[in-house]
């Protein structure tokens, strides 16, 4: 089987991955990223634009990715997965899989002459499933690397792609190919899901097309989304009035998610912000239970909003139905105005989604997760990248919420831990020496 000897196995090509795998890299270390998507960037490369600058987020995400690709010290393995996991000395190895794109990487240069010759249309799963793309694809229009891969479940075989592919690089026949990666150190990167799949029966997300989540809002402020422009799904309408349900998936017992996911405040004022500039006549209501502005510059940006007219009304929303025209209308229970439960109509309700563990660890890594699912860090105040598992480092949202700022400051730290790790087992290579305490 072939074998690949690092200093690090980085998991996870979102904005945590990345930077660990840059820190790491540009201290000299060897370097493995392991992604299991066709294309590193994580979330980060899907949204508009971040909080608290409002910088265009594909300007910063896109040259880190690229920095990634052709960093002399880094092996990026896109559309990989990490099978298993196993210590050896004070090391692992880890057993990865390839993933057949149907697509020879080596000569494909990203044309997309099979894109366009495809007959077969699909919804297009990085705007959510809006808008539109074909079986044969390059990803998105910033992926990197920007090879094709072809979905093999919904192609009808038709060669229409292998035709019109000027360099002949689709090939049908790819199986999966399995290969060893010896390393020292593991980064584990996975980031997070949203709770949308968890978002209250009673917000009515999965009939009314008009109730959305605020990942797709993400998409329809983009310059690259699926419509270009802040329409509603259901009807194509501009909304008059939008209205954003905050903690819909996060601090509710119910769910069975009851910390804050930290973000939501933040990324429901920012998008509120942005659409008061492409909607300037828009009226915007934030339903709150409380505000959360935790980080540098904030605060600031929460006051800033208001003084944009965006209206903040400290309520719990209990239920979204609709009415005759498709809109959304909320059951609200108005804190500051003696708790009266009222109705409330809008154009268009907002989800802003928490966020979840995306992947659990535990089976292949042999790293638990915390009560909140996410990886646990035994020692929070002291070491927060270790993990129970000496050489395994954490990084960004798979140990919990937190914004991007965070995930990169996180990341650093991780890749310092890392390298201080891979560093004593050259002074003192053999595991029986080392202590069996990581802490110590
Ligand atoms: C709607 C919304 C808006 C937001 N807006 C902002 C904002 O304006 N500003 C801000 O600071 N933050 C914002 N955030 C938060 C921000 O998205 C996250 O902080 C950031 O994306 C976390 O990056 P990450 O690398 O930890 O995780 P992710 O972006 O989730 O990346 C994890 C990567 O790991 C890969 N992966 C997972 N499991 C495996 C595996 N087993 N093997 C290989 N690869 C794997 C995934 O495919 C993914 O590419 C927002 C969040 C949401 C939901």
């Amino acid at each position: 089987m072939r074998k690949i000897q690092v200093d690090a196995l980085v998991v996870g090509g979102g904005i945590a991955g990345m930077q660990a795998s840059l820190d790491l890299a540009d201290q000299g270390y060897q370097v493995v990223l392991v992604e299991k998507e066709p294309s590193i960037g994580g979330k980060m490369i899907a949204l508009s634009k971040v909080f608290p600058t409002l910088d265009c987020c594909s300007c910063i995400t896109t040259p880190k990715m690229s920095a990634v690709a052709h960093h002399p010290n880094i092996q990026l393995l896109t559309y990989h997965e990490v099978q298993a996991i196993s210590r050896n000395g004070s090391g692992f190895t880890a057993e990865v899989t390839k993933k057949p794109r149907y697509v020879i990487e080596a000569d494909c240069t990203g044309c997309r002459q099979c894109e366009y010759a495809c007959p077969i249309t699909l919804p297009n799963p990085f705007d959510l499933d809006y808008g539109a793309t074909k079986t044969v694809r390059v990803p998105f229009s910033t992926a990197v690397p920007q090879y094709a891969v072809l979905d093999m479940e919904n192609c009808i075989l038709c060669g229409k792609c292998a035709k019109a592919c000027p360099v002949d690089c689709i090939d049908f026949t790819q199986e999966p190919e399995t290969f060893v990666v010896e390393t020292t150190a593991v980064v584990l990167a996975t980031g997070f899901d949203t709770t949308s799949r968890l978002a209250k029966k009673e917000y009515g997300a999965a009939e009314n097309h008009n109730v959305i989540s605020a990942m797709f809002m993400e998409r329809l402020l983009a310059p690259t989304g699926p419509y270009g422009r802040v329409i509603r799904p259901g009807d194509g309408k501009e909304p008059d009035s939008i209205a954003y349900i905050q903690c819909a998936g996060s601090r509710d017992a119910t769910l069975g998610v009851e910390y804050c996911s930290r973000v939501c405040c933040m990324y429901a004022i920012k998008q509120a912000m942005l659409i008061a500039g492409s909607l300037p006549l828009a009226d915007i209501t934030i339903y709150y239970m409380d505000i959360r502005t935790f980080g540098k510059g904030y605060e600031q940006f929460y006051q800033n909003a208001k003084t944009m007219g965006i209206q903040f009304v400290k309520g719990k929303v209990a239920s979204i139905k609709q009415d005759e025209n498709q809109n959304p209308v909320l059951r609200v229970e108005l804190i500051d105005e003696g708790s009266q439960v009222v109705e409330r109509t809008h154009d268009l309700a907002v989800l802003s989604v928490g966020m979840l563990p995306h992947y659990n660890p535990e089976a292949i890594f042999k790293v638990s997760p915390g009560d909140d699912g996410f990886v646990d860090i035994p020692h929070t105040n002291s070491y927060p990248c270790l993990t129970e598992q000496a050489g395994i480092f954490v990084a960004g949202t798979s140990a919990g919420p937190m914004d991007i700022v965070d995930s990169i400051v996180m990341s650093g730290s991780a890749a310092a831990e890392a390298a201080a790790y891979i560093e004593g087992t050259r002074v003192s290579p053999s595991p029986e020496e080392k202590s069996e305490d990581v802490y110590a």
